[in-house]
């Protein structure tokens, strides 16, 4: 049993149970919360947004061991603010609700947004929704409305220091919900002084706020990884879902596993660089990713088009490489940039190459008592690129095809050429003798080299088939590789 002391809707809470039991489960059976919406648990429709320290996230892919110490806010809270009515009123001037059960969490989403954005564009709020599924309005009245809420409410959003509701507490103005559309349902929490109550939950007396957690160190993490072989827990939207689909086959081990919560490290969570690498904590999430100039643009590229804001706020570059899915996105860059990886035990370290790392579909070569702790990219390597995801929609979509190739010259010589192909075959491919071939070259003679370097790709590329044929993806891995090397060399 683990004990999390946190903060929702502005009470303390202190809970026990299974450090990987789901924030959703315990908000809506435990602590009263059932304006947070029950809908595929997969982090694919948004119902169950909550903001995590003012962040979007899906509380459906959060465990209770990684809430210690944070502040939740859901629907119940967020419903007595002024910021929430006039959302609400916008929502039912435009008949941006039906059902109403994807309400909560849009509204939440839009809050999310509007937090850090006052004045977004359509393209910005339709970003921002990205992840919150809505079968029944249609997402135009709900742009419009908060589009609106933005326009008429938009000083609400920018009271000085006040950055996010969850941050900012009950210092919100105070507003009855006007024309509201967000049911009463489970509005008792944060509605009163004994915010929450349930089985294995009992509000803190007197306390305002839940103390941060102390920040684990590293050489404390290795310790216990080395001690307990903890399982590494990141950002959980792999583990959570692998845990849901192991649990409804009723073998859940992880769910009696010791877990090891890395969001709260900060030796993994940097990002440096020197003259010729740049080198990024494996804890860091894709919006901090996004939020940091250092990142290439090639990696920028790719993360934002990973699932949605609500999954990129706490999924972490470390945790997609650790995986080891061939359709993950951003390790197929760090492939091409022939990235290193840095693991740490309480007994040393090694560098290892990705590629090295990585031995087939889920497997890799990390040792039980190890942690994926630092990416290291040769900056040389990320010059010109040409990224392309194949999926069936723009947001949330796994990668059907993948493909990224890196080019980089100096003076008509080519220094460095990679290309990788994501989603393909049991790895990622990548075949840096095929490309090695018109390294060295000048842009000329790679001209001349060129039709033998696409048959050696031709023949490397060895697709299996998925959720679309082989051919298909052969087809497809050629005309992008077509396209790449046509547009370096013109
Ligand atoms: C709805 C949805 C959409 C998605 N869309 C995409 C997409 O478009 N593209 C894509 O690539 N992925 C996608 N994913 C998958 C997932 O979000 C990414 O792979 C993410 O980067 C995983 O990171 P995490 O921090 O959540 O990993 P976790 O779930 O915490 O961990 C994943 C694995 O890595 C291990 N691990 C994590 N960190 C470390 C470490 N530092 N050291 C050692 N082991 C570690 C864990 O033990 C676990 O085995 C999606 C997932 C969901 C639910």
């Amino acid at each position: 049993m683990t004990r999390v002391d946190f903060t929702l809707n502005d009470s303390p809470v202190s809970w026990e149970g299974p450090a990987l039991a789901r924030l959703l489960d315990v908000l809506r059976d435990e602590l009263g919360c059932t304006g947070v919406k029950c809908g595929c648990r997969e982090g694919e429709c948004g119902t169950c947004s909550v903001l995590l320290d003012g962040a979007l996230v899906n509380s459906c892919l959060v465990a209770m061991g990684a809430v210690t110490g944070r502040t939740v806010l859901t629907i119940e809270g967020y419903r007595r603010s002024e910021r929430f009515a006039a959302l609400d009123t916008a929502y039912a001037r435009h008949g941006a609700v039906q059902c109403g059960d994807c309400t909560p969490g849009m509204i939440l989403a839009s809050e999310a947004l509007l937090a850090s954005n006052p004045h977004p564009s359509e393209e910005q709020i339709r970003t921002a929704l990205s992840g919150n599924l809505c079968r029944c309005t249609g997402y135009n009245s709900i742009v419009a409305a908060v589009s609106d809420a933005a326009r008429d409410g938009g000083s609400l959003w920018e009271l000085p220091g006040e950055k996010s509701v969850a941050q900012a507490g009950s210092g919100l103005p105070l507003a009855g919900s006007g024309d509201a559309v967000v049911s009463d349902a489970g509005a008792a929490a944060g509605d009163s002084d004994v915010a929450v109550s349930g089985a294995s939950a009992t509000p803190t007396p007197s306390a305002t706020a839940a103390a941060p957690p102390a920040a684990l160190t590293l050489s404390d993490a290795l310790r216990l990884r080395d001690e307990q072989q903890a399982l590494p827990y990141a950002g959980g939207t792999d583990l959570m879902v692998a845990g849901a689909s192991a649990a409804s086959a009723g073998k859940d081990a992880a769910a009696t596993q010791a877990a090891l919560f890395l969001n709260n490290i900060p030796e993994l969570k940097g990002i440096r660089e020197d003259a010729e690498n740049l080198y990024i904590g494996a804890a860091c999430t894709y919006s901090q990713l996004l939020d940091d100039p250092r990142t290439p643009a090639v990696l920028r590229e790719a993360i934002s088009q990973i699932a949605a804001p609500a999954i990129r706020n706490v999924a972490t570059i470390g945790g997609n490489i650790a995986n080891a899915s061939p359709k993950a996105d951003s390790a197929l860059i760090l492939y091409a940039a022939d990235a290193q990886l840095r693991l740490q035990s309480a007994h040393g370290q090694r560098d290892v190459a990705l590629g090295d790392f990585i031995r087939g579909r889920g497997q890799t070569s990390l040792g039980p008592d190890e942690l994926l702790c630092e990416i290291i990219l040769p900056k040389a390597h990320l010059g010109n690129y040409r990224y392309q995801k194949i999926g069936a929609r723009k947001a949330l979509a796994i990668s059907r095809v993948s493909f990224v190739g890196l080019f980089a010259e100096e003076d008509g010589v080519i220094k460095h050429l990679a290309v990788a192909f994501g989603a393909v075959a049991d790895t990622v491919i990548r075949r840096p003798e095929i490309d090695a071939s018109l390294i060295g070259c000048t842009l000329a003679e790679a001209r001349e080299r060129k039709d033998a370097w696409l048959a050696a790709w031709e023949d490397a590329i060895v697709p299996v088939a998925g959720r679309v044929s082989a051919e298909y993806r052969k087809t497809v891995c050629l005309n992008l590789l077509r396209a790449f090397i046509s547009e370096q060399l013109g």
